[in-house]
């Protein structure tokens, strides 16, 4: 990093945004119980669209972690975008991860080399310092923008009630807080 350029500092949330929990968690589940049909997830309640319902919760915290959270496929063109802003972009994780799921999820990171230098495993995203989040969550865009800082939600069939800024991709998210950045500050 020039001495000049200060890198814009970025939280990134991780399931949802760049990591396909859902596609991870669909691929499994279909090979243990291919005759069922899942329905779109468009909430956090996935015993809704799974047929086994309330113990998809057990499916995934007691059979398959490891497989479910370390194959979980990258959002196509996710970690690509996160290297070519890299020169621009300070990215930091935020992630919320039960405590059993940090270590797959730090296997993850490593496996697929998501560049960053700094992950916050945490529920609270709005205590973490940095210009803007990216996230998939609502809750979590709330409380982020109630600390009056940019909340950029990664468009998702469950996130459809937020109404603030929405992108389609990493790249996208990149190309818009520039654009917020240098409407602050016209000579940046
Ligand atoms: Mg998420």
């Amino acid at each position: 990093m020039s001495h000049n350029s200060q890198k814009i500092r970025v939280l990134v949330d991780l399931d949802g945004v760049i990591r396909d929990f859902i596609g991870g968690l669909t691929r499994i589940y279909r090979r243990e119980f291919p005759d069922h049909v899942i329905k779109t997830v468009r909430s956090r309640r996935l015993e809704a669209f799974f047929p086994i319902g309330e113990r998809i919760y057990d499916f995934i915290d007691r059979q398959f972690l490891e497989e479910i959270l370390t194959g979980a496929p990258p959002y196509p063109g996710a970690i690509e975008a996160m290297r070519r802003w890299e020169h621009r972009f300070e990215n930091v994780i935020v992630t919320a991860q039960p405590r059993r799921w940090r270590y797959p999820t730090f296997i993850w990171l490593g496996k697929f080399k998501v560049p960053t230098n700094e992950i916050h495993i945490c529920y609270h995203k709005e205590a973490v310092e940095g210009l803007a989040l990216l996230d998939d969550f609502v809750d979590n865009l709330e409380a982020f923008r109630a600390t009056g800082r940019l909340a950029v939600c990664m468009d998702q069939p469950w996130n459809q009630d937020w109404t603030g800024p929405r992108v389609t991709s990493l790249n996208e998210f990149y190309q818009f807080v520039l654009e917020a950045v240098n409407s602050r500050n016209p000579e940046g």
